[in-house]
C-alpha cells in the first residue's frame, strides 16, 4: 500500500472517529446538563410530595380524634353505664337464639332508651353506627337497632376490636363489618361502672365518609397490618406494603378483621428499570425514585405512619418532568453533538488549510531557491563563454570600459590585444569541428598560463579574442603578447592530434589620452590586420599616435 492510498485511507477513519468522540463528549455534556435539570426537579417535587403527605396525615389524625371522643364520652354517660350494668346476665352462651335475644333485649325500656339515644347520636355524630356491647361480649343496644340489620343480641366476642376494649383498652382497628360487608374503622371505649369493666361501647365509621383523605392522586392508607383500606386508584385496596405484618398473620384472623385472604404485593421498588431507560441517572437521584405498578414512570414515594391510630398515609407521586427530561437528554446531546462536531470541522478546515499554505509556501520557496540558482548559472553563462570559458564579448567589453576608467583614474598605461588564430578554417576542415573546439579551449588554456591573474581574455567572435593588459605599457605588453603567441607555438595541445600546426596572429595598442573605447579596440583590430597581412604567426604594435584604416573597424561593433 503507497502512502496516497494510505493518506485517502486515513481521512475517512479520522473522520469517523472524530464524529464518534464528539458524540461521546455529547453524551458526557447532555448527561451533566439533564442530571442538574433533574435533580431541581426532584426537590421541588419532594417538597410538594411531603407536604401532601404531612397534610395526609393532620387530616386522618384530626377526623379520628374527632371520631374517637363520641365513643369516649358515651363510655362516660350513667344511662350507658346503668343499661349496662342491667344487662350482665345477658350472654350468648345462656342459650337461646339470636332473635329471641334481640326480642328480649329490645323488650327491656332502659335497653331500648339506650338503643334511642344511639340512634340519634349517630344521626349527627357524622357515624356508620354505634353500639353497646355488654362484658359478655353481647350487643344489647345499637343504633339500628329496631333494623332489619339490627346488631342487638349478636354474639360479638369475636370480633377483633372488642378483644382489647373488654380488656380495658381503648382500640381503634380496620375492619370489614360482618353484617353490612362494609370496611371501616371500629373505635372500642371500655365501659365502666363504680370502677367495673361492664362492657364497650363501640362505634364504626365507613371508609366511604372518609375517602376525603386519598382524595389527591397516589395516596393511599395504611392500617397497622400494612394493608391497603383505602387508596385514590380503588383498585389497590386490599394490596399490602412489601413485608408487612399481615402476611404473617394466620388465615383466621386474616379472615375475622379483612374477610379476605390473599393480599397482593403493591410493589413499590427501588427503580431498576431506570439504567435501561435513563443511564444517565445518577444513583444517589436513583436511589430515591421508586418503580410503582402505579405508572410506567419513575416516582417518588412519600411515607408518613404511627398518626396515633396504627394508621399510615403513603403517596406515591410519578415524577412529573421525566418525560420531558427524557426528551431533554436526546435534544440536547444533539445540540451538542453538532456543535462539537461543527467546530470540529471548522478546525480541521483551518488545519489543512494551514497545512496546505505551508506545502504551497514551502514549494513556491524551493522555486524561487531553484529560479536563483538558475538565474546564478545563467548569469555566470551570460558573464563567461561557455566553450572555452572565457570572458562574454559583452561582458569583455563592458569591462573594457570600466579598465579605462580605472586606468585614466589611476593614470596608468592599459593595454588592449586582439588575438587570432591562423588559417583555423583549415584546421575545422581537416581534423573536424571537434578538434576547432579543443584548439580554442587550447589557445584561452595557454593565455590563462602566460597571463597575470589581473589581465582579461574574453571571446569577441568565433577564433577571434580581446586581450586587457591594465597598468601595462606598449612596450611591455607586445612582450607578454609576443611570449604568448611563442609558447602557443612551443606547447602543442595533448588533445589535439600532432599534425595540428596551431598559430596565432596579434595586434596590440595602448590606451591614448581622451580616447573611447571603440577607437582603441579599432587600433588594435588595425595592428591584427597588420600581422595577417604580413604573413600571420606574429604580433604587431600599434602606437596610440598612429590612425588606424577605416577597413577593420568594424570588429568593434561585432
Ligand atoms: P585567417 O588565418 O585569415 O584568420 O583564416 P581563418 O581560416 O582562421 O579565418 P576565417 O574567418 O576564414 O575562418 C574562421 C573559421 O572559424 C570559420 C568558422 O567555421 C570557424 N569557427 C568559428 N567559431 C568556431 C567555433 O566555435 N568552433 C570551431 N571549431 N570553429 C569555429
Ligand atoms: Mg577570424
Ligand atoms: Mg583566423
Amino acid at each position: 500500500m503507497n502512502s496516497t492510498t494510505l493518506r485517502r485511507a486515513a481521512w475517512p477513519i479520522s473522520f469517523l472517529l472524530i464524529a464518534l468522540a464528539c458524540w461521546f463528549a455529547a453524551d458526557a455534556v447532555a448527561d451533566r446538563m439533564v442530571q442538574q435539570e433533574l435533580d431541581t426537579a426532584l426537590r421541588t417535587q419532594r417538597q410538594m410530595s411531603a407536604s401532601v403527605v404531612d397534610n395526609m396525615a393532620e387530616v386522618i389524625a384530626s377526623d379520628l380524634a374527632m371520631s374517637r371522643a363520641i365513643p369516649a364520652t358515651m363510655a362516660e354517660l350513667d344511662v350507658i353505664q346503668h343499661a349496662l350494668t342491667q344487662s350482665q346476665d345477658y350472654a350468648a352462651n345462656a342459650g337461646g337464639t339470636e332473635p329471641a335475644r334481640r326480642a328480649q333485649l329490645l323488650g327491656q325500656p332502659s335497653l331500648a332508651a339506650v338503643s334511642a339515644f344511639l340512634h340519634d347520636a349517630q344521626g349527627y355524630s357524622g357515624l356508620d353506627m354505634v353500639w353497646v356491647v355488654n362484658a359478655n361480649g353481647l350487643c344489647v343496644a345499637s343504633s339500628n337497632a329496631t333494623t332489619k340489620r339490627s346488631f342487638v343480641g349478636i354474639d360479638m366476642r369475636s370480633r377483633a376490636y372488642l378483644t382489647n376494649a373488654l380488656l380495658g383498652a381503648f382500640t381503634e382497628v380496620y375492619g370489614v363489618g360482618r353484617t353490612s360487608g362494609e370496611p371501616g374503622i371500629f373505635i372500642a371505649a371500655p365501659v365502666y361502672d363504680d370502677g367495673l369493666l361492664v362492657g364497650a361501647v363501640v362505634a364504626k365509621v365507613g371508609i366511604a365518609r372518609l375517602r376525603h383523605w386519598v382524595a389527591r392522586a397516589g395516596t393511599f392508607v395504611t392500617d397497622g397490618n400494612g394493608v391497603v383500606i383505602m387508596a385514590h386508584d380503588a383498585s389497590l385496596e386490599g394490596h399490602a406494603l412489601p413485608g408487612s405484618n399481615v402476611m404473617s398473620m394466620s388465615p383466621e384472623e386474616r379472615h375475622n378483621i379483612y374477610r379476605r385472604d390473599v393480599f397482593p404485593d403493591i410493589r413499590i421498588r427501588p427503580a431498576a428499570q431506570l439504567h435501561r431507560d435513563a443511564p444517565w441517572v445518577p444513583d444517589a437521584l436513583a436511589a430515591q425514585l421508586f418503580d410503582t405498578s402505579v405508572r410506567r414512570r419513575p416516582a417518588l414515594y412519600e411515607a408518613r405512619s404511627g398518626l396515633n391510630s396504627g394508621l399510615g398515609a403513603h403517596l406515591v407521586d410519578p415524577v412529573v418532568a421525566w418525560p420531558e427530561l427524557l426528551r431533554t437528554h436526546k435534544r440536547d446531546r444533539l445540540l451538542v453533538f453538532v456543535t462539537l462536531a461543527g467546530a470540529s470541522a471548522l478546525a480541521c478546515v483551518i488545519a489543512m488549510s494551514y497545512l496546505r499554505e505551508r506545502r504551497h509556501h514551502r514549494a513556491t520557496r524551493h522555486l524561487a531557491e531553484q529560479l536563483q540558482s538558475a538565474n546564478t548559472l545563467l548569469s555566470a553563462e551570460a558573464r563567461h563563454d561557455a566553450l572555452t570559458g572565457a570572458l562574454s564579448r559583452r561582458y569583455f567589453l563592458d569591462l573594457l570600459r570600466h579598465e579605462i576608467e580605472d586606468a585614466r583614474l589611476a593614470g596608468e598605461p592599459l593595454c588592449m590585444a586582439i588575438a587570432d588564430l591562423d588559417h583555423f578554417k583549415q584546421i575545422n576542415d581537416r581534423f573536424g569541428h571537434a578538434a576547432g573546439d579543443r584548439a580554442l579551449e587550447h589557445f584561452v588554456e595557454t593565455c590563462r598560463t602566460e597571463l597575470r591573474d589581473g589581465d582579461a581574455i574574453g571571446r569577441l567572435g568565433g577564433e577571434e579574442f580581446g586581450i586587457l593588459l591594465p597598468a601595462t605599457g606598449l612596450a611591455a605588453g607586445f612582450e607578454t603578447v609576443e611570449r604568448l603567441r611563442q609558447r602557443l607555438q612551443a606547447m602543442p595541445s595533448a588533445s589535439l592530434p600532432a599534425t595540428v600546426r596551431l598559430s596565432v596572429s596579434i595586434g596590440i595598442t595602448e590606451l591614448g589620452p581622451d580616447e573611447p573605447s571603440e577607437r582603441l579596440m579599432s587600433r588594435a583590430d588595425h595592428a591584427l590586420y597588420t600581422a595577417k597581412s604580413r604573413g600571420r604567426d606574429r604580433c604587431e604594435a600599434v602606437h596610440p599616435g598612429d590612425t588606424a584604416p577605416p577597413a577593420r573597424t568594424a570588429s568593434t561593433t561585432r
